[in-house]
């Protein structure tokens, strides 16, 4: 979608403008990409449903986490709207980790389930880490145990953390250049910052990772032709940290009730920021749409495991 900026502020003119060239920007519509690749992906379902190859998902989730609940059924429609099975798994929230653990070897072991999927955070008794790891490597579609993230590393196939691949594709599919650019990313997260920083270096982009401890990372930001931000701080970066006609890609989600409505924003203050730049991302409907889809995209990928 394009927009253009006539008076100088998506706001309809209200935000102050720098003394600079004013971009028409473009806004990367998260959940139009979204859509285009479910449909991709539901013929491929139709395909490996005539082979005989159906895929199933085993999503385990222990305790009640809220956010947690909310996700599950956005990842039930879009798995229903593929055609892929997917098989919920409820643990009480008093599971000890050797349970959780003979839960995940029970379904490494059974021939009828392709992809396990573990429903992050877990209770604070159980050690993340220690679960993440005892997923099949083939059927690791969060791409977060160890063998993925060596493959991360290595630059092989695998399943890679599903945001940071989501951010990849929503550039690769606007036709965005990434090789040769320079690329900030703020955050250093196993989940979003790290993945996403080496994907971008795998695509040939000059990556710069900053985190709370870097110093003046507004310079550092001003000086990327693409900012990739995952802080988790409601819009922390507006406009002073950005260089005229960037690429900015938001990742951060936050929920809050202003006068009663519920209101979603990003890390990045998207209404001081967005006219400074060439292309952005909106919040919601930006990288947010692209996780459950690309752990979709992985679900299927399991046949080239098998
Ligand atoms: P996290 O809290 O694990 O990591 C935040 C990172 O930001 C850390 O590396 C920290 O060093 C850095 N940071 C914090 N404050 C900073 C500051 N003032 N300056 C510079 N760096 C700072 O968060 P996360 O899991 O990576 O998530 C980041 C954001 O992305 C959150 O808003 C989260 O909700 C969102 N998220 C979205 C999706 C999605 O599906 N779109 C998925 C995962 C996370």
């Amino acid at each position: 979608m394009d927009r253009t900026v006539a008076s100088g502020a998506a706001d309809g003119g209200s935000t102050p403008l720098r003394n600079v060239e004013v971009y028409m920007f473009k806004l990367i519509d998260g959940n139009s990409i979204s859509n285009d690749i479910l449909e991709e992906l539901k013929n491929k379902a139709s395909i490996l449903n005539v082979t005989g190859k159906n895929r199933v998902l085993v999503d385990i989730f222990v305790g009640d986490d809220e956010a947690s609940k909310v996700y599950i059924e956005n990842k039930k429609k879009k798995f229903n709207f593929v055609g892929l099975k997917f098989n919920q798994v409820n643990l009480p929230s008093n599971t000890t980790e050797e349970e959780l653990i003979k839960t995940i070897e029970k379904y490494n072991n059974d021939i009828d389930t392709n992809a396990i999927f573990v429903e992050l955070p877990l209770p604070k008794h159980i050690n993340e880490k220690n679960i993440i790891d005892r997923i099949d490597p083939c059927k690791d579609v969060d791409g977060f145990g160890i063998k993925c993230l060596g493959s991360l590393i290595q630059g092989a196939s695998s399943f890679f953390p599903c945001t940071a691949e989501g951010i990849i594709e929503l550039l690769k599919r606007s036709k965005i250049e990434i090789s040769g650019k320079h690329c900030v990313v703020i955050g250093r997260s196993n989940i979003v910052g790290k993945p996403v920083a080496i994907l971008m270096l795998n695509e040939n982009s000059t990556v710069t990772i900053c985190h709370s401890k870097t110093k003046d990372l507004k310079s550092i930001c001003k000086s990327a032709d693409i900012l990739i931000v995952a802080i988790g701080k409601p819009k922390l970066i507006d406009d002073s940290y950005i260089k005229e006609g960037a690429i900015v890609i938001d990742a951060g989600i936050h929920r809050s009730i202003v006068d009663g409505k519920k209101v979603i924003c990003g890390d990045v203050d998207f209404d001081k920021v967005a006219p400074h730049t060439s292309y952005i991302t909106p919040v919601p409907g930006g990288v947010g749409p692209m996780t459950v889809t690309m752990l979709i995209k992985h679900c299927i990928d399991t046949v080239n495991y098998e």
